[in-house]
């Protein structure tokens, strides 16, 4: 199964933190690294504290949607990731962005990821890697780069 996830940090060392969320991703088991964005710089969205560092990274997985995501969950936690309150400043954010085509919605897991459509520093970096990525039941996912257009953000090279 091809699966996305993105990944943002904003605490500490934001950039080490993506970078090793990058290599940690495709050291999981049962998981591949097929592609990886760059790294993008993003003003906080919904959000408070620096500039987030934001990259997509492309799975080939044999695991099922919720053993992704408890792998996700296990590498926050290795970042030493706390939820002090609803999206606060974080070492490390990795959300399951899109699982295949499969709509996936149960309590604790929403697939695709239900705001990704709507925020550029998730679209820039997917968009990158997987230029025909569909969001299902929305559509192509470059269809909503004019919306988001307003957004601030830039690649570091
Ligand atoms: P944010 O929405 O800002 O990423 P959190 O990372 O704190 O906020 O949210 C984590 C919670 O969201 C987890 O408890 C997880 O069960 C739930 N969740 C629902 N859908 C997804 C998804 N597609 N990817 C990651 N977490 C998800
Ligand atoms: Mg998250």
């Amino acid at each position: 199964m091809i699966a996305f996830v993105g990944i943002g940090a904003n605490l500490g060392d934001a950039r080490g933190n993506v970078v090793d969320a990058l290599a940690r991703l495709g050291a999981q088991p049962g998981c591949r690294l097929a592609a990886a964005s760059r790294l993008w710089r993003t003003a906080p969205v919904d959000s408070s504290g620096d500039d987030y560092i934001n990259a997509v990274a492309q799975l080939d997985t044999s695991l099922d949607a919720h053993a992704l995501l408890a792998a996700l969950q296990a590498i926050e936690l290795q970042h030493g990731r706390e939820r002090p309150y609803r999206n606060a400043p974080r070492t490390l954010d990795l959300d399951l962005l899109l699982y295949g085509d499969e709509t996936i919605t149960t309590a604790d897991l929403a697939v695709p990821h239900p705001r990704m459509h709507e925020r550029a520093f998730v679209l820039a970096p997917l968009l990158e890697i997987a230029p025909d990525a569909v969001i299902p039941g929305l559509g192509r996912a470059a269809g909503f780069l004019p919306s988001v257009a307003g957004q601030a953000i830039a690649r570091l090279d």
